[in-house]
């Protein structure tokens, strides 16, 4: 695997590859990030994995300054993979600090909604470092986790509003033993609250499971009082129509469910697929 930190050496190491597979990441890879890049390894054969904590994506209070990095071990996996080159750019090749009034990209609405209602600048950050990273790397197909259910609706959205031509492959979230979605976060929580962590999922299988046209305000207040009592500060519980984001309409084919909640300070989101035939159906029937 090549290790390539400048641009300028990534674009004349791609010159003559046609198809290449691109998994964007902040690192600190876990089983959720090596997933993704296995799925890349059945399409094509050309892999590249971007490891950028990207400043833009956090506010000014949040955790950028504590976000684990973890490139010595990160390399070991991706070199288990085969993977063809890693790209990690610091963050003045990525955002050189003379350049003045950056050009952001923002989608507005669905930006400011669920993850983006607590992080305003969250999915403008996402949006403008990942068509930077399109713009550099000019993959075939790049791949996003289902974990950050709003982010991937978000980036296809981006691409077909801008004609980017660039394939969406999303792949579904992968799990501690406990339910808990893997996440880089997770390495941040002790043991005890680790266990702790898996009710975020544990109390969105039991909403998945019981929710209905009728009473879904009920079971997503329920839950919200349940994460409460079990130590959780939540930011959001909201059933949405899974494509749009937006809340349910007659329209709707798909439904989602989707979180996020503080648990010691650390910010942990996850989201579940609810079955429209059940939710449509009347409660006791
Ligand atoms: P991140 O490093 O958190 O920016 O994530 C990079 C990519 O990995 C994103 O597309 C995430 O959605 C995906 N990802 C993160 N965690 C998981 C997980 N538990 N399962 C599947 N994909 C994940």
């Amino acid at each position: 695997m090549k290790i390539i930190k400048t641009i300028k050496e990534l674009q004349q190491n791609l010159k003559t590859q046609e198809l290449v597979e691109f998994i964007p990441t902040m690192g600190n890879l876990h089983s959720g990030h090596l997933s993704l890049v296995k799925k890349a390894q059945t399409f094509g054969k050309y892999t590249v994995v971007s490891i950028f904590v990207n400043n833009l994506q956090f506010g000014p209070n949040e955790d950028l300054n504590t976000y684990p990095r973890t490139l010595v071990e990160d390399i070991k996996k991706l070199e288990a993979l085969g993977v063809d080159i890693l790209f990690c750019p610091n963050t003045d090749e990525m955002l050189p600090t003379n350049q003045v009034d950056l050009t952001f990209i923002k989608i507005p609405k669905v930006s400011e909604l669920h993850c983006g209602a607590s992080r305003p600048i969250f999915f403008q950050g996402i949006c403008t470092i990942i068509i930077k990273l399109i713009n550099i790397v000019k993959p075939t197909r790049i791949y996003l986790g289902e974990k950050d259910w709003q982010q991937s609706i978000i980036i296809k959205k981006l691409f077909q509003d801008l004609n980017v031509g660039v394939e969406v492959i999303t792949t579904p979230i992968v799990r501690e033993e406990s339910g808990l979605a893997c996440s880089s976060r997770n390495n941040k929580l002790d043991n005890q609250t680790l266990e702790q962590a898996a009710l975020l999922y544990e109390e969105l299988e039991s909403a998945a499971k019981n929710i209905k046209h009728n009473n879904w305000k009920e079971i997503l207040e329920n839950a919200k009082k349940s994460l409460l009592d079990k130590g959780f500060k939540v930011d959001y519980i909201n059933l949405i129509d899974a494509n749009t984001l937006y809340e349910v309409t007659s329209d709707t084919k798909e439904l989602r469910i989707l979180a996020a909640a503080y648990l010691n300070k650390v910010r942990l989101i996850d989201n579940i697929s609810v079955s429209i035939g059940d939710y449509l159906q009347d409660e006791g029937t």
